[in-house]
């Protein structure tokens, strides 16, 4: 139905979400979208703008895939609901398994969520259940990051470490949570392309956490492997290595947060496998899907979910859940963006693309304005030197002038990141990255 463009007053009543509300329904009439094709957004104003971060980091294939599209259509004519709670779904079933069959060895189960900060708030109780089931209720300690991101759930905040997600609720953090430090570090590590070779050190914190609180209280210790919300922080090489071997030292179990690494992101199902760490559990969403349908996940190691069932508590062996777990139309999204995963070579291509990104953002080295450039997989950061006194302005300016020039980068404080489509074209990535150029320029 086609309505009269909309006014600022009459958007008030719409509270958006991270986002300069004021400021977005006085300047909005650019930043209308209108549908979407591929890699492509148009605006309402007919603009085609080019996807810099597939969607949030979730729509790899490109939007309304038609395999996928056609899977939720069909499966609108079988099952548009159905409760998970003491019934089941086949499809339900069969995806657990393939996620499984997708996963490093030893994992073993799926607890499905709809969205990655239930999957991360999931995951934290999933380790203080598992180790009460085997007699150790003391662990209830978390150990997360400096400038990580694991959504927006009460226990996501708390072991998240983006400071502006955190100072507005600070009086809601759960206790017991402590952060390691993050591995950004502009005078050792800039410029560097992939992984940095300088900083697994920042690992053995770790070993200090846990002579401060003693190992017999610490649950889990959560990280992005690669920190993708903060800026793409690519961790050191032998970093994620080291806190395995610390967690393995402590019976602390390690989560993954893998909502942006996982599905293809690292041209392999998970981070786990490209960064060859495996953890005790991974946490996912966004690529799930390919940001269809709300999905999210839980992956663990079968001795995890063997734990939990050989626990104190019988009828139900874990209580949590949520009513749209697993969701039919999510589900039947999930099978069709696996299939397209493995029948059309995604993980090769993205392989394939890698290093064209990697030398399309690099040559920007040298740009005025430019403190650090990163790359990882199929993502990629350029970070700006704060205007003083503003920070997050000169992104701002950045973003806007891409946009006018066809391009919707995704800016985060000083940082302007990118994870295009695994199914963007070398030119494209190449054009990507030429009016980024043009962009700083531009509003300089
Ligand atoms: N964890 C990570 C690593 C993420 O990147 C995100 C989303 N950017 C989340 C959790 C939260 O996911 P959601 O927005 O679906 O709740």
């Amino acid at each position: 139905m086609d309505a009269a463009p909309l006014d600022p007053s009459t958007l008030s009543p719409y509270w958006m979400p991270f986002s300069h509300n004021r400021y977005f329904k006085q300047h909005h009439t650019l930043r209308m979208l209108d549908r979407a094709d591929g890699v492509y957004y148009t605006t309402r104003e007919g603009q085609r703008l080019f996807d810099c971060l597939s969607g949030l980091w979730c729509c790899g294939l490109g939007h309304r895939h038609p395999r996928i599209m056609d899977a939720i259509r069909q499966q609108l004519d079988v099952l548009d609901y159905g409760t998970a709670f003491q019934m089941g779904y086949e499809p339900t079933f069969r995806l657990a398994q393939r996620i499984v069959d997708m996963a490093p060895p030893g994992f073993g189960q799926v607890f499905f969520v709809n969205s990655g900060s239930e999957a991360v708030d999931t995951a934290l109780k999933m380790a203080l259940a598992y180790h009460r089931a085997r007699g150790e209720a003391h662990r209830t300690r978390f150990i997360g990051r400096e400038k990580g991101y694991h959504g927006v759930g009460f226990g996501g905040m708390s072991v998240g470490g983006m400071v502006a997600n955190r100072k507005m609720f600070a009086a809601g953090m759960i206790p017991g949570v402590d952060h390691l430090p993050h591995t950004h570090n502009l005078q050792e590590m800039a410029f560097s392309k992939g992984q940095p070779t300088w900083g697994a050190h920042l690992a053995d914190e770790l070993e200090r956490l846990v002579a401060l609180h003693d190992a017999s209280t610490v649950a889990a210790v959560i990280v992005e492997p690669m920190q993708g919300s903060a800026g793409v922080i690519v961790p050191p090489v032998g970093y994620l290595q080291r806190l395995r071997e610390i967690c393995d030292k402590y019976g602390i179990l390690l989560i993954f947060d893998e909502v942006i690494t996982g599905f293809g992101r690292m041209g392999a199902a998970f981070g786990a496998q490209y960064f060859a760490v495996t953890p005790d559990m991974i946490t996912f969403a966004k690529g799930i899907n390919n940001g269809s349908v709300p999905l999210g996940g839980v992956l663990t190691k079968h001795a995890i979910y063997e734990a939990c069932m050989a626990g104190p508590d019988h009828m139900v062996e874990f209580f949590h859940g949520y009513t749209y777990s697993g969701h039919p139309l999510a589900v039947a999204a999930a099978h069709a963006t696996l299939d397209v995963l493995s029948e059309e070579g995604i993980f090769e291509q993205v392989n394939q693309l890698v290093p064209v990104l990697e030398s399309a953002v690099h040559s920007l080295k040298g740009e005025a304005d430019i403190v650090d450039i990163r790359n990882c997989g199929l993502a990629a950061a350029v970070e700006l030197a704060p205007i003083p006194g503003k920070p997050g302005l000169r992104a701002l300016q950045v973003f806007e002038a891409g946009l006018k020039r066809g391009m919707l980068f995704r800016f985060s404080g000083d940082m302007i990141a990118m994870g295009p489509p695994f199914v963007s074209t070398a030119q494209q990535l190449h054009d990507m990255a030429s009016v980024l150029r043009d962009a700083i320029r531009d509003s300089r």
